[in-house]
């Protein structure tokens, strides 16, 4: 099988490389978009991270190349139009689970800093301003922390919080097997939104999920509610976002996504003038903390992401079907 891997940085070639086993795989740090798909031409798949381009326009140009199959090395598949591949004959595979820990433990982590100021905390001890005032957090034991989205990483993450000793809502329309051990009470988005605390993100991003959390949610929410997206940008609304922090409708922010951060994150924009104004907004915000969609970023998570990519070409090739087809 001739792959060719797009959006491919050196923090996953080492393990794409290692992965590659047979096959004859060719990486491109591009992105996959409608100038880059003209380079597939000689290949029989590509291989996608999340913030390719798999629209519609792009596909018909890959299906004009001969692409017969799109290895995604993402768990997330909204960047690319399923329907489209299915009716152009091109099969769509994924890495469907690959550290759900990595993605939690990301969410606690951006949570504990932004809660217990961690990186104001370093800038004073590198001022050696050693006084404490304006640093004070809040015990996250005993409080209640939602989630939306108990799949794997929802679960992954309700593991850790109850750990802490915090009380667990969800809502999910899919009620998960793992959450009566973990007391988990299933509740209305609404509800869930009025009571919690701690809110954390972990659904995918698709018709039913974009926006979902816009201006009328986040009326809802406690004044003292911390949000941690490290799902889809786009599962939150950013304008009402920055209204409701600017007017304290919640406490703060930790995210790992940002709605438009195609063609921003995963690349070095330090001479660049950056020009959207949500984005300038919330990257000034103190009860901001924010990622580059990092989430992920995991010795094992690389390492399950390449073998599984590797695994998808290799039934491709023998079977001409895979266990992670999405078409
Ligand atoms: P999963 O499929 O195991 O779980 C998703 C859960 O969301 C399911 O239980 C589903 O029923 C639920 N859901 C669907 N629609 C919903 C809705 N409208 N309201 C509430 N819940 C809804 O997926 P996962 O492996 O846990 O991953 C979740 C998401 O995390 C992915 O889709 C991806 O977008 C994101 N992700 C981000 C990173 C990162 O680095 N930031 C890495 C991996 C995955």
């Amino acid at each position: 099988m001739r792959a060719l891997v797009y959006s491919v940085h050196n923090f996953d070639r080492p393990f794409l490389e290692k992965a590659a086993q047979h096959h004859y795989m060719h990486f491109t740090e591009l992105a996959l978009n409608t100038d880059t798909a003209h380079l597939a031409k000689g290949f029989d798949a590509i291989s996608l991270f999340s913030n390719d381009d798999g629209s519609s326009a792009v596909l018909q140009i890959l299906h004009h190349y001969g692409i017969k199959f799109i290895a995604l090395r993402s768990a997330g598949f909204d960047h690319v139009d399923i329907e489209a591949a299915k009716s152009l004959g091109i099969k769509v595979g994924r890495v469907p689970e690959y550290s759900p820990y990595a993605i939690a433990e990301h969410a606690v982590a951006m949570l504990l800093a932004l809660n217990r100021k961690l990186f104001e905390a370093r800038e004073l001890m590198r001022l050696q301003d050693f006084r404490l005032d304006g640093l004070t957090g809040f015990d996250i034991h005993g409080k209640t922390v939602g989630i939306v989205g108990t799949g794997k990483i929802g679960i992954a993450f309700a593991r850790i919080m109850k750990g802490f000793g915090t009380r667990l809502l969800a809502n999910d329309p899919v009620l998960n097997p793992h959450a009566p051990e973990l007391e988990i009470e299933y509740v209305s988005l609404q509800e869930l939104l009025m009571r919690c605390d701690i809110v954390s993100l972990h659904c995918p991003l698709n018709s039913s999920t974009y926006h979902l959390l816009g201006k009328n949610e986040f009326a809802l929410m406690k004044r003292n509610a911390i949000l941690i997206n490290t799902a889809r940008g786009a599962v939150i609304d950013t304008e009402a976002l920055i209204h409701a922090l600017m007017h304290k409708q919640i406490a703060g922010a930790c995210l790992d996504v940002y709605e438009r951060e195609k063609g921003l994150f995963f690349y070095d924009h330090r001479t660049s003038v950056l020009t959207d104004p949500h984005f300038m907004i919330l990257k000034g915000m103190k009860n901001v903390i924010l990622t580059g969609h990092q989430a992920f970023l995991t010795a094992e998570a690389l390492e399950a992401i390449a073998h599984i990519t590797a695994q998808n070409l290799t039934e491709w090739e023998i079977h001409g079907k895979s266990a992670n087809d999405l078409n």
